[in-house]
């Protein structure tokens, strides 16, 4: 296949569905871990047509749902400096800190700008060299590279006015937690295919081996999730446990070793507190002691502020896989993504924003539109 189009066939989707329902003899609960997935479960209504035995959860994968709050709150005061440039991805602007969001700070006069690529905020400070410009590292693997890359490129052009707020998560360590955890209900994943598109999937059998827990790296579109599913199905029903790659145009065994080096270079692996979840040990990126001179958290000297959760929020129960977006009793009316208690309602990777923008899926038919 080429184009697409072609993996939202809606006549593959329902060949698929049918070999899926014809393997599945009992149910299964399946993770997928990125947000990007679940948006598209919901959006065609994937969920829809599986077997009633099959039932997905939703994980933590969503970069900006998974930034904890005292990150939130340590942007928001060191945007609210008045010699400060606060760069950012656009998804964070709308994120609540304990009190407010990027978005208020701009109002109140904050210079807090979105940019597409963090060596969009290099050259804003290449541009600048009167103010301190900062960049909000966030993401999984995905993001890494980049914002890797444009810190390496600010030690080579000297800048002494660029760092970055680090808040980089991994993959693996947060599957490890989920499946360690007394609740845990996974019984497979489908592993996310950009992360694995960089990081490769090297990492994965040691896991599915230690927690008997099959996986199938998996893409993003209809056609792609349902052979994702379909792969741990299959494994699941074999009582086989191995990592397949279900997304093979995309995704080798090793990845993008470049890439890889580079993360490696100028971040270190850290322990990382995941917002509604908590501390999971070695499961994020610090800047590398020969980078540390970037990280904004020691030139602002925030790092001690108390962040408070609002206590409606469950999101975090949601981000493992134990509960629904629906099951929060503020979901749609206390909160939505115009006053938004809990960042998975205003991601667009969010679960709790794909429940509210997708409350009746389009279902196969909606494979034709887009
Ligand atoms: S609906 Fe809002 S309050 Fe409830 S879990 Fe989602 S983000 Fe949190």
């Amino acid at each position: 296949m080429k184009y697409v189009s072609e993996y939202r066939d809606a006549n593959l989707v329902w060949q698929l569905a049918a070999e899926i329902r014809r393997v599945t003899h009992q149910p299964w609960v399946i993770m997928e871990i990125c947000g990007g997935q679940t948006h598209a479960i919901k959006r065609y209504g994937i969920d829809d047509v599986l077997p009633d035995e099959l039932e997905l959860v939703h994980g933590p994968g969503c970069p900006v749902c998974v930034t904890p709050l005292e990150q939130m709150d340590k942007a928001l005061a060191i945007a609210s400096h008045p010699n400060v440039i606060f760069t950012s991805y656009g998804d964070m602007l709308r994120v609540p800190g304990s009190a407010r969001d990027l978005f208020s700070v701009r109002a109140a006069g904050g210079d807090v700008r979105v940019v597409y690529s963090p060596l969009d905020a290099v050259k804003i400070a290449q541009e600048n060299a009167d103010k301190q410009v900062v960049f909000f590292a966030i993401g999984f693997e995905t993001t890494a590279p980049a914002n890797a890359m444009s810190v390496a490129q600010a030690k080579r052009l000297g800048l002494q006015n660029y760092s970055v707020l680090m808040s980089h998560v991994r993959v693996p360590p947060a599957m490890q937690a989920i499946l360690s955890g007394v609740h845990n209900r996974v019984q497979g994943f489908l592993a996310a295919g950009h992360v694995c598109a960089v990081m490769g999937y090297w990492e994965y059998p040691p896991i599915a081996e230690a927690y008997q827990t099959p996986m199938a790296v998996t893409g993003f579109e209809p056609i792609d999730l349902l052979k994702g599913i379909l792969a741990v199905v299959n494994l699941l029903e074999a009582g086989k446990v191995e990592v397949t790659n279900a997304y093979a145009r995309a995704v080798s065994f090793e990845g993008n070793r470049p890439a890889q080096k580079l993360i490696n270079t100028v971040f270190q692996e850290s322990d990382r507190n995941w917002r509604g979840i908590g501390l999971i040990p070695n499961s994020g990126w610090s800047l590398a002691p020969a980078y540390a001179d970037f990280d904004a958290e020691k030139r602002f000297n925030v790092e001690a502020i108390q962040p408070a959760e609002s206590p409606l929020c469950i999101a975090g129960e949601i981000l493992q896989g134990l509960k629904k977006p629906t099951d929060c009793p503020a979901f749609g009316t206390a909160c939505t993504p115009e006053l938004p208690l809990g960042a998975t309602m205003v991601s667009s990777e969010g679960a709790c924003a794909a429940y509210f923008r997708y409350p009746q899926s389009l279902a196969v038919e909606g494979l034709t539109h887009d």
